[in-house]
């Protein structure tokens, strides 16, 4: 959306958002925390926020990326501004800012604990009323268009790879309709719902991800999946589940066993307060421990006015759904949040292949490293917008419409009259993905998945040449896809490092190297 709206002012062209659903269904809807920006110079400056990105990220972050992020931050805030978002200010006019889990300082502008709907909200005004951007919703992008669509034969070593739009299914009439383009911007979020609990919304099957990679683009880093120790254990509500912020914790809730046994004590000597990836992989461990599908955070314990004063949000989400929680246990369990990599992107957003940019949770910047420091996705994605953006307007002229791209062929495929395929596989792979490349990862584990992927694989591609391309069927492909990518990045990773943890190889590659020393 920052992107659309940065190039449309310069009056070069039209822009048009193909987006699948609705725009607000996305994920950047449902952050909740903030957007990270040195803006308070009296205590903070650029060195800590830049250091405190490298050391959450496991020193694996790429130190370009993160100064680029880094230091143009305060800039996009302003201009997030200027579009109509609000952040929360003191009196004096001030922001008001909030410091997170990794942060050195208090650097995060929110907006109440509803960020992500602000901005959503002050971007889809603000694009709504522009005259150069059309938006095209509930249309599907199935494929980017290369020249392998013109018939030549493009592999990974292909060196001039060219998109020239894309493929995009229409809802109306049911076709893949093309759409060519001078320039063409993946954005398309994250992966959460290749597994069985995420805390993103339905759309995040990494689309954009799998596109790119069947086209022969280069992914990365695709190994480093962030999990949300708990959000709420609600059958039926897996894609989002309702998150149960960590704040919880720090007001003294305890995790336990649903018999009322603590376990964090075996863990980490801050319990129930330890980082969240040692409680992740706790709750983890115990849950597979015991064969559970969840486990549970105790308030009850705490006084029940102050309870519903702090969560308010969380008592009566709880209270629907029959627990009241200053009586009864929370039932929470880890899922999968953000994916840290994705389409390998330069500092001006360029994936590898020509005409075509990646933005947002698709990309993968190497901002990120092995984790991601928290509420440093938003700025991350508006500050690559600038520079793609720059970039694409210097070089928009050069191009032109490529309209030698045949049309979309589906002759002889069918309506697919067996549903039970897809969502059967759909199930699958959430299976899959969560018991073996979830939290914690094993060379025994990691195989199982690649073997049932390979399987899902088969017979998904052979069904997809069947049938007429439809919304579920590519979701299915591109779950497929993206799972098979996690899995291979994982099997590749033989230590433990950053969000990426496997029982195999216990050290960490730094450990050891300082051991060999
Ligand atoms: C619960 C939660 C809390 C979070 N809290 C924070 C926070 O506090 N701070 C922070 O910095 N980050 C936070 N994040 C992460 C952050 O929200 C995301 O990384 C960011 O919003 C991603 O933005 P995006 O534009 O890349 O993707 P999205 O906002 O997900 O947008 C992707 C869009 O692409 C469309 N799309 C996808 N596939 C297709 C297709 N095939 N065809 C057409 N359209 C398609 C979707 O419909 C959607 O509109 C949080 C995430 C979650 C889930």
């Amino acid at each position: 959306m920052s992107y659309a709206l940065k190039v449309a002012r310069a009056h070069k062209g039209k822009v048009c958002i193909i987006c699948k659903t609705s725009l607000d269904e996305a994920n950047t809807s449902f952050a909740q925390g903030g957007v990270a920006s040195v803006t308070n110079l009296k205590v903070d400056n650029f060195e800590k926020h830049i250091e405190d990105t490298m050391i959450a990220g496991d020193q694996i972050s790429d130190p370009a990326a993160v100064e680029q992020v880094v230091r143009m931050a305060p800039d996009q805030i302003n201009e997030m501004v200027h579009w109509g978002v609000n952040f929360d200010r003191q009196s004096n006019g001030e922001f008001d800012l909030h410091r997170e889990g990794g942060h050195s300082e208090f650097r995060i502008l929110h907006h109440a604990d509803d960020t992500g709907a602000e901005i959503q909200r002050g971007m889809m005004e603000a694009l709504r009323s522009h005259p150069n951007i059309e938006i095209k919703e509930h249309h599907f992008a199935v494929e980017i268009i290369t020249q392998h669509h013109l018939g030549v034969e493009v592999t990974r070593r292909t060196p001039d790879i060219e998109c020239f739009g894309a493929y995009v299914l229409n809802p109306d009439t049911q076709k893949v309709d093309t759409y060519l383009s001078k320039v063409t911007v993946m954005c398309t979020g994250g992966v959460g719902a290749v597994y069985q609990t995420t805390s993103n919304p339905v759309i995040a099957t990494g689309d954009g991800i799998a596109m790119v990679y069947r086209a022969k683009g280069t992914v990365a880093d695709m190994e480093f999946v962030q999990f949300h120790p708990t959000v709420l254990h609600h059958a039926g509500e897996t894609h989002p589940a309702f998150l149960i912020t960590e704040a919880m914790r720090g007001y003294g809730g305890i995790l336990r066993l649903p018999n009322g046994k603590s376990f964090m004590e075996k863990y980490d000597e801050r319990l129930s307060l330890a980082p969240r990836d040692i409680v992740a992989r706790a709750i983890d461990k115990e849950m597979k421990k015991h064969g559970l599908d969840h486990v549970c955070l105790d308030v009850t314990h705490k006084d029940p006015a102050e309870t519903k004063r702090h969560f308010p949000n969380i008592y009566h989400k709880c209270l629907m759904i029959g627990i009241d929680i200053t009586k009864e246990y929370i039932p929470v369990r880890p899922a999968a949040h953000y994916m840290c990599g994705g389409i390998k992107v330069d500092l001006n957003g360029c994936s590898s292949i020509k005409r075509l940019y990646a933005l947002g949770e698709c990309s993968c910047t190497g901002l990120h490293g092995g984790n991601r420091l928290a509420s440093n996705s938003l700025i991350e994605a508006i500050v690559y917008a600038e520079t793609a953006a720059r970039h694409s307007l210097e070089h928009v002229d050069e191009y032109t419409y490529n309209t030698r791209i045949p049309k979309w062929n589906d002759e002889g495929t069918l309506t697919n009259e067996e549903h039970v395929l897809i969502t059967q596989s759909v199930k699958e792979v959430g299976e899959i993905m969560s018991n073996y490349v979830g939290i914690v990862r094993s060379d025994l584990r990691l195989k199982r998945a690649w073997d049932r992927l390979d399987l899902l694989y088969e017979e998904t591609e052979a069904l997809f040449k069947r049938v007429k391309a439809s919304k579920d069927i590519c979701e299915l492909r591109n779950m497929i896809n993206v799972g098979y990518l996690i899995t291979r990045w994982a099997i590749e990773r033989k230590e433990c490092r950053g969000l990426h943890y496997t029982t195999d190889y216990p050290l960490h590659a730094y450990d050891k190297s300082n051991r060999s020393e």
